[in-house]
């Protein structure tokens, strides 16, 4: 089942920075890549050859495909019919198709999560208004309502704290198709954890890493998370294996966390590369964009052990002065090749150390030297 050795051809349906990375990781093993991706000035083009088109048109995605060993995807809004054609076609689409549809709605994914006992937030579907009453009756506040479609970094979705928030929050989000209520967490922190898998079924996972958002995107990620206990560990390793299991998955899958105290509730699953995963680049012995390339391929996986202590900040919508970053001791500097614009992730840095008090160390020289987010 796995592709040749020689010289596989892997289409990757997205020519973002995460399709970037994974052609960065591929190339030195010997792997061709072909990217699928709207914009002709995507920057994983310069990696790759591109083919310009929707990710949602079967037509570009067939053309892309054609010919390859492997078709794997690096953005979870992909139809998974358009990939069902391909499979039929005989090519091997990894992750399953059937890892989409559970995590392109969160109200499937977080159903999914249970029956796998997975903790979640509750939650409850609000189809229309008279529902949002009944469900904030239900789960009391605070609580989140969001898209249960569509919504990626914080979009798509409200905190209601009392029940006069319930309007407003319905004249934003309601129009958007249907939707979905949560408990709001008062979480301790927010971790994810990185799992492969191939097709073999040899299954590892990457330490635990502690995310810092700020305006629903990430900024920071650290890793290993610091004070984890053994049995959060477990817990978090069993809840990713229940998952890659249940869906007979191949390549890397994410699962964002909420820690209460020792409880870990499943907030949602990316079937994909992370951004909470950059850190691996340089802070493991195989980072997630090698190890993912590998199990789609069929191939044997690498460690997941990581090298010392590492800390990734993202550049959004600024980038710092390269050569500043260059100079800071452990610093690793990615520029995405993408156009500044607010919001946007256009780069990130991980710096890495033996200890924790060395990582400090960098990362206030770092801090000195990183222009304000959209600055
Ligand atoms: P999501 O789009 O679900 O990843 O949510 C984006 C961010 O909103 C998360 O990283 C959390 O910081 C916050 N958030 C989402 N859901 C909840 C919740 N049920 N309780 C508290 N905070 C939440």
């Amino acid at each position: 089942m796995s592709a040749s050795a020689a010289n596989p051809l892997v289409t990757v349906l997205g020519g973002g920075q995460l399709g970037r990375m994974l052609g960065l990781a591929g190339v030195p093993l010997g792997v061709t890549f072909r990217f699928l991706d709207p914009s002709a000035e995507a920057g994983a083009g310069t990696i790759g050859s591109l083919v310009v088109g929707e990710l949602g048109d079967p037509d570009a995605v067939a053309a892309a495909a054609a010919g390859a060993d492997v078709v794997t995807y690096e953005w979870e809004g992909v139809p998974a019919a358009a990939l069902a054609l391909i499979i039929d076609a005989g090519t091997a689409v990894w992750p399953p198709p059937a890892a989409l549809d559970v995590s392109q709605d969160r109200l499937t994914e977080k159903r999914r999560f249970a029956a796998l006992g997975i903790q979640t937030a509750g939650f409850v579907p609000v189809d229309d208004r008279a529902g949002l009453d009944a469900a904030i009756a239900k789960i009391g506040l605070p609580a989140v309502l969001k898209t249960r479609r569509g919504g990626y970094d914080g979009k798509g979705q409200m905190v209601l704290r009392e029940v006069g928030d319930a309007t407003p929050a319905w004249n934003k989000l309601g129009a958007e198709g249907p939707l979905i209520i949560e408990t709001f967490v008062p979480f301790d922190r927010e971790l994810s954890i990185l799992a492969v898998r191939n097709v073999d079924g040899d299954t590892r996972t990457w330490p635990l890493v502690e995310n810092h958002h700020v305006d629903g995107i990430l900024r920071v990620s650290g890793s290993p998370a610091p004070d984890l206990t053994e049995a959060i560990k477990a817990t978090a390793r069993g809840y990713a294996i229940a998952i890659l299991d249940d869906l007979g998955y191949v390549g890397v899958l994410t699962v964002e966390l909420f820690q209460v105290g020792d409880r870990l509730l499943a907030n949602e699953m990316a079937p994909r590369v992370h951004n909470s995963g950059h850190w691996t680049i340089e802070g493991a012995v195989t980072s997630q964009f090698e190890n993912h390339v590998r199990a789609v391929l069929g191939w044997p996986l690498g460690s997941t052990e990581p090298l010392g202590v590492s800390a990734m900040v993202n550049c959004i919508g600024t980038l710092p002065n390269p050569l500043d970053v260059l100079a800071v001791e452990g610093a690793h500097l990615h520029r995405y090749g993408k156009k500044p614009r607010r919001g946007r992730k256009i780069g990130h840095v991980t710096v890495v150390a033996d200890d924790t008090a060395t990582l400090e160390s960098r990362l206030s020289s770092l801090r000195k030297i990183l222009p304000p987010d959209d600055g």
